[in-house]
């Protein structure tokens, strides 16, 4: 998953910890990354991704250890309503010194002595976003026959069992308010109303 990147957007500078083990420091780097979306989540443009980490010098290379985190933009799959939610991934990296063999097989740190943390910051983003998201536990989702938001409407299809697709037209059909209760006293003017139009 690590996708080659000539200028990343959340960069460290690690030449003074390079080469002296147990050497380390603290940074906070904070950047708005692009790419970062899946089916049910994304990071929009305008949010910046912060990496929160101690960096420490190691004899393979550099170890990442803290929090990415970021405000994602989820869509509720019960209802579709999208929604903030926080998201803080830990992480705990090797970047090691020089590019391997496979240039895909894990971090690296730069030729330039950096450290890029996009592609890390990505992959933890990705996989901390949630699988199932609900924009509330309870979410009662959209109505299978006429696809009305049943957190505020109320379109009088019943519960969530699942409806016959041939009768869904019918059951599209509503009854008249007041329908098949009985009629409170007001007088039944059959007699004039059911007067044949002149022909
Ligand atoms: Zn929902
Ligand atoms: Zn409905």
């Amino acid at each position: 998953m690590s996708k080659h990147v000539t200028e990343p957007a959340l960069a460290v500078d690690v030449r003074e910890l390079l080469q002296k083990p147990g050497a380390h420091k603290h940074v906070v780097v904070r950047a708005p990354l692009d790419d970062l979306a899946t089916p049910v989540a994304s990071v929009p443009p305008d949010r910046p991704v912060t990496v929160d980490a101690e960096i420490e010098s190691v004899v393979e290379g550099v170890l990442v250890t803290g929090t990415v985190s970021t405000t994602a933009l989820v869509s509720c799959v019960r209802c579709l309503r999208q929604f903030d939610q926080e998201l803080e991934v830990p992480v705990r990296e090797l970047f090691a010194l020089g590019p391997g063999e496979d240039e895909d097989e894990g971090y690296a740190v730069l030729p330039d002595d950096r450290l890029p943390l996009d592609t890390m910051a990505r992959d933890a983003l990705v996989l901390g976003f949630p699988a199932f998201p609900l924009h509330r536990p309870d979410c009662a989702g959209l109505c299978p026959v006429c696809g009305a938001d049943r957190n505020t409407v109320d379109c009088g299809h019943g519960g969530s069992e699942t409806i016959d697709p041939r009768w869904a037209g019918l059951a599209g059909l509503t009854l008249p308010e007041g329908f098949g209760e009985p009629q409170g006293g007001a007088p039944m003017n059959k007699e004039e109303d059911d007067a044949r139009p002149q022909a």
